[in-house]
């Protein structure tokens, strides 16, 4: 039977015994979550301030990267950009955002997932065109041929100025042939392997471009006074006024300039891998993706997990913030009462994340104190998205006990990931993986919960109303929707940084594209558009 969640208050114990016993028992500086890829942002709006318009979208965006932000601006000639490193609110103040004028913007927050953290990878980037001038890019994803591409074109005498794919993607449009923007972004796509979802920014349009599978979101909105806005999320949308019109369609370029909207949705169409890790961590809970909301998938996860997973508690918790949803889901479905246990630091957040292992061995992270005053004498179900290396959920298994819980469930809303990502999400090495080392059984010792439960991958699917055909769900089952080199480790983002024999081992060919099928259809596009 279904019951209301509800906090417990009652019981409440004094906590003479339950004070700090060592010297971590109160705080937790530990990380072991997956890392964001980036978020894009950009607007066409005439009648608007685009520059400010870009910096509260990219302020909603900013749990998507966190290491450099950017705004390319125009006003039909000149690009005006700039980018720093850092989060957004550090990136610009009046001055610098009063500097950026223009009719349409674009606009990026940084994850690095291929080129190191540093100003040079700092997107949006400025790419020039012999013929068609000055184009800006902002790209969220990871393109797994990017070596062997930014290989080839160096041969033929491309200068890089960045360690990033992005730069590859911008470069390879570049040198294919074409009269216009679509039509060498048509080509340049029939050579891309991977997840790309792009804002690009000309003199007069914006573009909106998304990879075939359609791994990484990407939605329009429409400002109240006409104008247009594209987004990693819809959750930027809200931000800036704009309402939800539609995702950007697998393999599609939009463009959007003074006589509306354009749509080039006429790539084959290749399977459908949205990565499923939006829907269970990465985009945020008031965001909508293929019209799923992610706050009640979050809570239908929780159901699946209460249904798969049962056990005799007193409370739920969750892990705050992004397992909350999860965990009240789980409490509805039990009818255990939610409550909050522990209680994270929203001031640290995500902006200490830095992406580098031995960053994060420094111990800076997620920052939770325990309320032990609701978790002394409680036998407790602890809900959280995920289980990367067991280096987060070991201490709060520790952490929950000393606050007085008499039991700790661990209960996980995503199945176990024992295969790291190639596609813009920065996992672990396989071996770092704990569910790669170890069962479920083991991992339960490890971590000192008295039971482990993670939620099934049909039940995954079934949350979120979309089956393996349509998401990606590789981290999971090592089924990837582009070929992978399994032993190509998470040193693939350095890749283009290497040099001589240090090189890491070359990634897989792409999935091709039917390329005479590309042609066909890029006869239909009118050349000679400034787009
Ligand atoms: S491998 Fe995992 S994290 Fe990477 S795109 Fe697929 S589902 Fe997302």
């Amino acid at each position: 039977m279904e019951r209301a969640a509800s906090a417990t208050h009652n019981s409440i114990r004094p906590l003479d015994n339950l004070s700090s016993e060592t010297g971590y028992a109160a705080t937790l500086y530990i990380d072991d979550k997956l890392h964001e890829e980036c978020g894009v942002f950009g607007v066409w709006a005439p009648d608007e301030d685009v520059a400010r318009l870009t910096y509260f979208g990219l302020y909603a965006l900013q749990h998507r990267g966190q290491e450099s932000a950017g705004i390319a601006t125009t006003d039909g000639e000149t690009l005006m950009l700039r980018t720093r490193m850092g989060l957004v609110s550090t990136a610009f103040d009046e001055e610098s955002l009063s500097g950026l004028k223009g009719h349409a913007a674009i606009g990026h927050t940084r994850y690095s997932t291929t080129g190191s953290s540093r100003l040079c990878n700092a997107q949006p980037l400025r790419l020039d065109d012999p013929n068609l001038g000055w184009l800006a890019l902002a790209h969220n994803g990871n393109v797994t041929n990017a070596e062997p591409l930014h290989a080839e074109l160096a041969a033929e005498g491309v200068n890089f100025e960045t360690t990033s794919d992005s730069e590859v993607i911008g470069k390879l449009a570049i040198a294919s042939h074409g009269a216009n923007w679509v039509t060498k972004y048509r080509r340049a796509m029939s050579r891309l392997t991977g997840a790309y979802s792009l804002a690009l920014l000309t003199p007069t349009h914006l573009l909106a471009i998304r990879d075939p599978m359609a791994i990484r979101p990407l939605c329009i909105g429409r400002l109240p006074s006409g104008g247009w806005v594209v987004s990693s999320e819809s959750c930027a949308l809200m931000t800036v006024g704009a309402h939800f019109i539609r995702e950007v369609e697998a393999g599609e370029i939009v463009i959007i300039g003074a006589e509306g909207l354009t749509s080039y949705a006429d790539l084959p169409k290749a399977e459908q891998a949205l990565c499923v890790f939006e829907y269970i961590y990465f985009a945020r809970p008031d965001s909508v993706i293929n019209k799923v909301s992610l706050y009640t998938a979050r809570q239908n996860m929780g159901r699946e997990l209460a249904r798969e997973h049962p056990a005799e508690a007193d409370i739920v918790i969750g892990v705050p913030d992004s397992a909350t949803p999860a965990a009240i889901g789980y409490s509805l479905q039990s009818g255990i009462p939610y409550t909050e246990g522990l209680i994270k630091n929203r001031y640290i957040g995500r902006t200490f994340i830095q992406p580098d292992q031995h960053l994060r061995e420094r111990g800076i992270g997620l920052k939770f104190n325990p309320l032990p005053e609701v978790l002394s004498g409680k036998r407790v179900i602890v809900v959280d998205d995920s289980i990367v290396r067991g280096t987060t959920t070991k201490p709060i298994v520790e952490l929950l006990r000393r606050s007085g819980a008499t039991e700790v469930h661990v209960r996980i809303h995503s199945p176990a990931m024992s295969h790291p990502c190639y596609l813009g999400v920065d996992t672990a090495r396989r071996e770092e993986l704990i569910a790669h080392r170890m069962s479920v059984e083991e991992i339960a010792r490890h971590i000192g919960a008295d039971s482990l439960g993670y939620l099934s991958l049909p039940g995954l699917f079934s949350a979120v109303g979309q089956g393996g055909d349509q998401l990606c769900s590789g981290c999971f089952t090592g089924n990837y929707p582009v070929p992978v080199q399994m032993e190509f480790a998470t040193d693939h983002k350095l890749a283009m940084e290497y040099v001589g024999e240090d090189k890491p081992p070359a990634p897989p060919r792409r999935l091709e594209l039917d390329v005479d099928q590309v042609e066909m259809d890029l006869d239909r596009i009118p050349v000679g558009a400034d787009h």
